[in-house]
C-alpha cells in the first residue's frame, strides 16, 4: 500500500547557518517580506547570516523521503505539457538542432555532447507541491501561459536501487543528471534537496524503468467549483467600475508638462505615444487581486501565493467583461490545485493506471 504525504502550501523554511551547523526555522512570511534574501540571526550561535535558496535545508526533518528504503512506498508527482510522459524516446527537437548549428554556430562536437545529455536526461519527480509549483514557474518563466499541463501521479518499482545519500542541489547539480550518470553507479535513482521548486523538499532523478505506472489528469480540473457568490461578483464589478471611472477622469485631464515632453520626443522618433494609464488604476487592480487571494488562497503561504498570482496574471486597464470572466474562472480553477488537493487526488484515483514497464 502506497502512502500519500500530507499536502500543504503553507509550509515554512529551514536555513543553514553559515557560521555553525545549525538549521534555523524561517517563516514563509519573513522569507516573502524580505524577497527571498536577507539577514537573520542564528538561533544557535547568535551570529547573523545571509539566508536564501543557497543555504536551504530540508524543511521537514520527519520527511519519509529522507529514508531511502521508503522511496518506493510513496506517491510521486510530475507536471508537464507532454501528454505521453515519460516518453520512451526523447529526441532533441530538430528546431533546436538547427538553431545551435546555424544561429548559435556551436562546434559539431559541442552539439553532440549537448544532444547526448538532452536525450538521456533523467526523469524528475517530486512532491505534489513541487509538481504544482514547477508548473507555476514554467508558466512564469518559460512562456508556457496558455499551454495545457498534465499532472502525473507516479508509482515506482518496489525493488528500486536508490543512492544512499541525497544530494544538495546547491552543491551538486541535479537538473542535468543523465541515465549514464545513474547507470555508472548502478542506481535507478537518486534523491536531491530542492533549492528551486518547493524549496527544501526532496525530489528524485530517475531512469525510466524505475517507474512502474502513472495516472494522469489534465489541468486545471474544471467543474469542481460552483459559480462565484453574488457578493463576490458585486465586489469584482465595483473594482472594475473604479478602473473605468479613473480612466474616464484621466482622459479629461489636460496633459502634464511631462506628458507633453514625452509626446514631442515620440513625434521626433516618428512613433505614436500610448498614454500610460494613471498609477491609481494599478492600485485598484492590485487591491482586487488581493481581495480574490483572500477569498481563494487563504491558507497558501505568501511565497507560493506570489508565484500563483504571477502565473495567473490579472486584468489590465483595457480588459473587457469577457477578460474579467476568464481571469476569474482561471483563478478559481487553479486555486483548487493548492487548496483542495484532496479533490485533485480523487480525480487522479479515477484515472486508469498506465504501465510504463521496461520499454
Ligand atoms: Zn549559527
Amino acid at each position: 500500500m502506497l502512502s500519500e504525504r500530507e499536502i500543504n502550501f503553507s509550509y515554512d523554511y529551514r536555513m543553514r547557518c553559515e557560521n555553525c551547523p545549525a538549521s534555523n526555522l524561517l517563516s514563509a512570511e519573513s522569507y516573502h517580506s524580505l524577497s527571498g534574501t536577507g539577514v537573520t540571526t542564528c538561533s544557535s550561535c547568535g551570529h547573523d547570516f545571509n539566508f536564501g535558496p543557497r543555504v536551504i535545508d530540508v524543511r521537514d526533518p520527519e520527511d519519509e523521503a529522507l529514508d531511502a528504503s521508503k522511496i518506493p512506498q510513496l506517491f510521486w508527482y510530475h507536471t508537464t505539457t507532454d501528454p505521453e510522459w515519460p516518453q520512451a524516446l526523447w529526441e532533441l527537437p530538430e528546431k533546436e538542432l538547427r538553431h545551435l548549428r546555424r544561429t548559435a554556430q556551436w562546434p559539431e562536437e559541442e552539439i553532440e555532447r549537448h544532444r547526448r545529455i538532452y536525450e538521456n536526461q533523467a526523469l524528475h519527480v517530486g512532491t505534489y507541491e513541487a509538481a504544482i509549483e514547477s508548473m507555476l514557474r514554467r508558466i512564469n518563466e518559460q512562456g508556457d501561459r496558455g499551454s495545457v499541463f498534465y499532472l502525473y501521479r507516479v508509482r515506482l518499482r518496489t525493488d528500486l536501487r536508490i543512492a544512499p545519500n541525497w544530494r544538495d542541489e546547491n552543491q551538486e547539480q541535479a537538473a542535468k543528471i543523465t541515465r549514464m550518470d545513474l547507470a555508472a553507479e548502478e542506481w535507478d535513482g537518486l534523491r536531491y534537496l530542492n533549492a528551486y521548486e518547493s524549496m527544501g523538499s526532496i525530489s528524485l532523478a530517475l531512469v525510466r524503468t524505475a517507474i512502474e505506472s502513472t495516472q494522469r489528469i489534465r489541468l486545471p480540473i474544471s467543474g469542481q467549483v460552483g459559480p462565484p457568490s453574488d457578493a463576490l461578483m458585486a465586489n469584482i464589478r465595483s473594482y472594475r467600475q473604479r478602473v473605468q471611472d479613473i480612466r474616464a477622469t484621466s482622459a479629461d485631464r489636460p496633459p502634464s508638462a511631462l506628458d507633453e515632453l514625452r509626446r514631442r520626443a515620440a513625434e521626433r522618433q516618428g512613433t505614436t505615444l500610448h498614454t500610460p494609464f494613471p498609477p491609481e488604476i494599478h492600485v485598484v487592480l492590485k487591491e482586487m487581486e488581493d481581495y480574490l487571494s483572500d477569498q481563494y488562497l487563504a491558507e497558501v503561504s505568501p511565497v507560493v501565493r506570489s508565484d500563483f498570482l504571477r502565473a495567473v496574471g490579472r486584468p489590465t486597464a483595457m480588459s473587457d467583461d469577457e477578460a474579467y470572466g476568464k481571469w476569474l474562472k482561471e483563478f478559481r480553477d487553479m486555486a483548487i490545485l493548492l487548496t483542495r488537493a484532496g479533490d485533485v487526488l480523487k480525480a487522479l484515483d479515477d484515472q486508469p493506471l498506465q504501465e510504463v514497464g521496461t520499454g
